[in-house]
């Protein structure tokens, strides 16, 4: 996959782009990132790339030329359309599912703003998406550009060994992840719970799903809502309350339900 940054600070992501994984990543051929100097495409003869706001205000608004020129030529390089993002305060707050979609991208173009931002009718000439990163705001766009090519990258096949696989990690199926122990085996008066030094694989998986809908419930609420109710027999299973198969009814006969039958809310508390 192909990130191409639009950017004023392209050194700003020099180490980024060199260290760990994304680094690896590139070396190996997996993604290519790089960083355009939207400055190199300023018409001005002082390679101005910002002006006064119309309507008067504070701070300056990056002018619309030197930007879409950049893309152009970014574009004309592509034999597929790019597909143009604006690292922005004013997008879809960034999740594993944009993520995950994005990652099926052959060439993103990621513009970066500064300043007060962007003039709007370069956004609306080039940009398909706007993606925040939360909802504050940041001096510029270069920090959220790489949370988004993290973010995408370590999904895209090859870019992490299977260890590091992100297939249970937090977020990828709605929940987040159990949490890990190291060496040593205690530490300041805590154990390693038995079951990881059990070398029982099956139930290992087991108390791992259970932390997992454990943590999410104490942590994200919210998110163990809205998995419970879409997995609503995995997560009684997990519980021990899945109820036994029901007999099937003859012609007539009522519903009385299954005895100890019981519905997700009977999900206990504490977890
Ligand atoms: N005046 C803009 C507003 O109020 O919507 C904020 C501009 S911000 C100071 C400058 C640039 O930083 C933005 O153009 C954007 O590229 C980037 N930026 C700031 N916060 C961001 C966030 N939460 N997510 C993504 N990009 C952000």
């Amino acid at each position: 996959m192909r990130f191409d940054v639009l950017t004023l600070f392209p050194e700003s992501l020099d180490n980024f782009l060199n260290e760990s994984i994304i680094g690896r990543a590139r070396e190996k051929g997996i993604i290519s990132v790089n960083a355009v100097n939207i400055r190199d495409y300023s018409l001005d003869k002082h390679r101005k790339v910002d002006d006064y706001p119309y309507g008067g205000g504070a701070g300056m608004v990056m002018t619309p030329q030197p930007i879409y020129d950049a893309w152009e030529h970014l574009v004309k390089q592509s034999t597929k359309k790019p597909y143009t993002v604006y690292m922005s305060p004013q997008g879809k707050v960034l999740t594993q599912g944009i993520a995950n979609r994005l990652k099926d991208e052959e060439h993103l173009i990621i513009l970066c703003g500064h300043y007060e931002g962007v003039d709007e009718r370069v956004i609306e000439e080039i940009v398909d998406e706007e993606i925040s990163i939360g909802d504050y705001v940041l001096t510029g766009g270069e920090l959220p550009a790489m949370v988004l090519i993290d973010c995408i990258s370590r999904l895209i096949d090859g870019v992490l060994s299977s260890e590091e696989s992100y297939l249970n990690e937090s977020h990828y199926n709605g929940l987040l992840e159990f949490p890990h122990y190291t060496r040593p085996p205690e530490y300041k008066g805590k154990k390693v719970p038995d079951i990881l030094l059990s070398g029982h694989h099956a139930n290992i998986e087991k108390w791992r799903y259970l932390m997992m809908l454990e943590r999410t419930k104490a942590k994200r609420p919210d998110m163990f809502e809205i998995y419970k109710n879409e997995n609503e027999e995995k997560v009684l299973e997990a519980y021990g309350l899945l109820p036994k198969k029901r007999k099937r009814r003859k012609a007539g006969e009522k519903d009385v339900g299954t005895k100890g039958t019981t519905g997700l809310s009977d999900v206990p508390e504490k977890y």
